[in-house]
């Protein structure tokens, strides 16, 4: 099995200069520790025809290299059913009929944290769930037997995080991130995961479901976030972000990764110069704020 690290990007447009800053931190904490780097796109939902394309030619042109091919989740949908018929034959999931309204409306379970699934579908009855079936396709949730779950994360230390149902297969047939996620991780080889710190939250779930699946947790480092000068996490909107509008305004794609390597405290120049210095003790552990390029 290999050790390899990875970026996993979701094909819904042109990175921005926050998905390139997490790029290259995910590359230079698997480059420093000997591993791969893989890349997977994240398909399943939000794909926009051409994205994965310029993404691929963005992330070259700052100088993220990796290894072997690119791995879609779109073609890993036999893999996501294994995982979750081996979760069902434990009796460790459900079928689930809630609406998102539903799910909001619900009265929440004593000290239930904001967002958790109530679990009104946990204990339906044969005769409830046979009339439920025949009105609306069901998701499939976890039946977790945990509140929370505890990880060790590289900049955050020990975190501990709410583990409720989530859903593991949603009502439209598609699989949802925490699953899918934790079972390319496995399947590639992945023990290294390197990405934006807006997942942390989610983390423990992904981390739970691991342990019910027998499968590794991998090491993780959540990296703060690129955010506009609102302090809200960068978008689109927010003006010449993607290396295409950057370069309109002059400034190249070596002078956008020497930009994001100044905002980490690294020495501009190539990838392999900053990793000679790389040491995940030193980076900023606050978010970084993109004040754009003069010209843009
Ligand atoms: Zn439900």
């Amino acid at each position: 099995m290999t050790s390899a690290g990875r970026f996993a990007p979701s094909p819904s447009g042109d990175l921005h200069v926050g998905n390139l800053r997490t790029a290259l931190l995910a590359w230079l904490f698997a480059r420093s520790t000997g591993r791969d780097f893989l890349l997977r796109v994240e398909d399943l939902d939000r794909a926009r025809a051409g994205a994965e394309v310029e993404q691929l030619r963005d992330l070259a042109a700052v100088g993220v290299t990796w290894d072997g091919a690119v791995v879609h989740q779109t073609a890993r949908g036999a893999l996501y059913a294994d995982a979750i018929s081996r979760l069902a034959a434990s009796g460790l999931t459900y079928e689930c009929f809630c609406t998102r309204r539903e799910i909001q409306e619900a009265p929440s379970a004593p000290h239930a944290p904001q967002g958790a699934y109530p679990g009104t579908c946990r204990y339906l009855d044969p005769a409830e769930l046979e009339f439920k079936r025949s009105s609306r396709p069901a998701a499939i949730r976890l039946r977790s037997t945990v509140p929370e779950y505890k990880v060790r994360d590289v900049m955050h230390g020990e975190f501990t995080g709410v583990v409720d149902d989530f859903v593991l297969r949603r009502n439209d047939g598609v699989t949802a991130y925490n699953l899918a996620v934790v079972v390319d991780d496995t399947a590639q080889g992945i023990d290294q995961v390197v990405r934006g710190d807006d997942l942390l939250a989610s983390t423990p779930r992904q981390a739970y479901l691991a342990s019910l699946l027998n499968m590794p947790e991998p090491e993780y480092a959540h990296v703060p976030l690129v955010v506009n000068s609102d302090g809200v996490r960068l978008a689109k909107r927010d003006g010449a972000v993607t290396l295409g509008d950057l370069a309109r305004a002059g400034v190249t794609a070596a002078g956008v990764r020497d930009l994001l390597l100044e905002s980490l405290g690294l020495p501009a120049g190539t990838l392999k110069q900053a990793l000679a210095v790389f040491d995940p003790d030193t980076l900023p552990r606050n978010p970084w704020v993109w004040k754009g390029v003069a010209g843009a």
